[in-house]
């Protein structure tokens, strides 16, 4: 049995939860505990805040984590960071009100900078030579400077629409972040051989992503034609029809294609074209 936590609510709760799913971990929702097992795999989830993720898995409370690396780099915690996940994307960014004179990194130097991310910061201005006054808060830094509180903060940024309404310009951006796979560094055997049958099942549907599966019939004649344009994983399927001359020629085709590869297989006599969802890639 292995655990990974995950954020109980918040941002990449969902994201967490459909890529256990897509991997064929399924957890109830609507009998959900502080820890639920999974109905179809050997596995534990654990719902926690973002914050204590990092810390359950260099601990060993839990074996794997989905955390944002933003949390992870933070925390200072010795984990291996085992995937990049590519959603909860955002960036850590030094931001200044509208109003100033921004000409640069010296610009902060004395200033006092708000901030909940205060390790990550510190770092930054130690490599950059810049020696200013970190002010470390919980939550709304970037009303910081419009109470007078701070001259600028340090903040994770998607959009920008709350720097934006708060009169604030982005300067500096110091971290992009995304979700991350985590786990502990020591875990047995037993539970890496599980993390890796987790990874291939991940790869399986990354590899799918973007990509349709296409079939059609086809003269026979016009087959060599038609497998110079849609090479396929070894090379298109081609199965005969009941009906003498033709045949059905299957292949993988990627969606960003797909309408260019119809024109043509339509010119090349390709008729009933289906085109259908890609779910997993095993190569
Ligand atoms: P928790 O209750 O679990 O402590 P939280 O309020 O600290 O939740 P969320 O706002 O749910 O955290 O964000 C979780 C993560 O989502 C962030 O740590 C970050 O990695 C990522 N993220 C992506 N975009 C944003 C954004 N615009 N603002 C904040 N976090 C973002
Ligand atoms: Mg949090």
């Amino acid at each position: 049995m292995i655990r990974i936590a995950i954020q109980a609510k918040g941002r990449l709760n969902e994201d967490s939860i459909r890529l256990l799913s897509e991997a064929g971990i399924r957890i109830d929702e609507s009998k959900r505990m502080l820890l639920s097992r999974s109905s179809s795999f050997p596995m534990e989830v654990l719902y926690l805040r973002d914050d204590d993720i990092p810390q359950a898995v260099a601990d060993g409370v839990a074996d794997l984590g989905i955390v944002g690396l933003n949390e992870v780099a933070e925390r200072t915690f010795d984990l291996e960071i085992v995937r990049k996940l590519g959603f909860g994307r955002c960036r850590l960014c030094l931001a200044v009100p509208k109003s100033v004179e921004y000409n640069g990194l010296a610009w902060f130097e004395g200033k006092r900078v708000a901030t909940s991310y205060p390790r990550i910061l510190a770092k930054f201005f130690t490599e950059k030579g810049v020696r200013a006054d970190i002010h470390d808060i919980a939550g709304s830094v970037e009303i910081a400077p419009s109470v007078g509180m701070a001259d600028a903060i340090f903040d994770i940024v998607s959009s920008g629409g709350t720097l934006v309404s708060n009169g604030l310009v982005e300067v500096e951006t110091v971290l992009a972040s995304e979700a991350v796979l985590v786990a502990n560094r020591s875990l047995s055997e037993e539970k890496r051989a599980v993390l890796y049958e987790i990874l291939f099942r991940m790869d399986a549907v990354e590899r799918s992503r973007g990509m349709k599966y296409i079939l059609m019939n086809l003269p026979q004649g016009k087959v060599d034609a038609v497998v110079r344009i849609l090479p396929g994983m070894k090379s298109p399927t081609v199965l005969p029809l009941a009906q003498k001359g033709w045949c059905s020629l299957h292949a993988v085709v990627s969606e960003a294609e797909i309408w260019e590869k119809i024109v043509q297989l339509k010119e090349l006599g390709a008729e009933d074209i289906l085109v259908l969802a890609l779910e997993k890639m095993i190569p």
